[in-house]
């Protein structure tokens, strides 16, 4: 059924696309893109110092922060992006039509969003998290040979984040 077909794509956590059901999008999208000359995005965000989390307050507490995490992000892109969990505290976002500069201020407005949020925690406490983001864009700025390429390139970005003290958006080419 479709329900079942539904859930097989999804993450039974957040609710959000699994990474296999990312990576066929993305496949899709990077040809649509090849085709027609409009530019694909894809964010990557990974929690910031996310195993403290769970060290100081319990597994439990880490996924209630995954869960509002998911929740934020999904609320601040469009109908027509594709929001997945690739790993544990990693989320990837794809983004049709959308332009370096446009994914830029997606990135910033999530990274943004996560910095001021009260994530409750299932015993009532209140923690701040904050999350690092790498995006990159096919089509425009740079011209990736395959799918895996940009999203790697994002990925890197992640890491360039992370390097420069975290809580940070970086978009390749910057
Ligand atoms: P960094 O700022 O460099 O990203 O540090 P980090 O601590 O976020 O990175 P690291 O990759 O060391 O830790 C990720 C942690 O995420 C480790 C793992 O136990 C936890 N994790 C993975 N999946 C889940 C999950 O589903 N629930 C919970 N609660 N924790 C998870
Ligand atoms: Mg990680
Ligand atoms: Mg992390």
């Amino acid at each position: 059924t479709a329900a079942l077909e539904d859930r097989s794509q999804r993450d039974p956590m957040t609710g959000l696309y699994n990474r296999h059901r990312m990576e066929a999008a993305l496949s899709a999208e990077f040809e649509r893109s090849e085709r027609t000359g409009s530019p694909l995005s894809v964010i990557f965000c990974d929690v910031d110092h996310f195993k403290n989390v769970n060290d100081n307050h319990g597994h439990q507490a880490g996924d209630a922060v995954l869960i509002d995490v998911a929740r934020i992000v999904q609320d601040e892109v469009r109908k027509a992006d594709i929001v997945a969990r690739y790993g544990g505290e990693e989320f990837v976002v794809v983004l049709p039509d959308a332009s370096a500069e446009a994914v830029r201020h997606v990135a910033e407005r999530i990274r943004t969003r996560v910095e001021g949020h009260a994530f409750e925690l299932p015993n009532g406490r209140i923690l701040r998290c904050t999350i690092s983001l790498g995006a990159a864009t096919h089509g425009e700025t740079g011209d990736f040979a395959h799918q895996d390429a940009l999203l790697h390139a994002a990925d890197e970005c992640v890491y360039a984040a992370k390097r420069s003290g975290r809580n940070r958006a970086v978009v390749r080419g910057d």
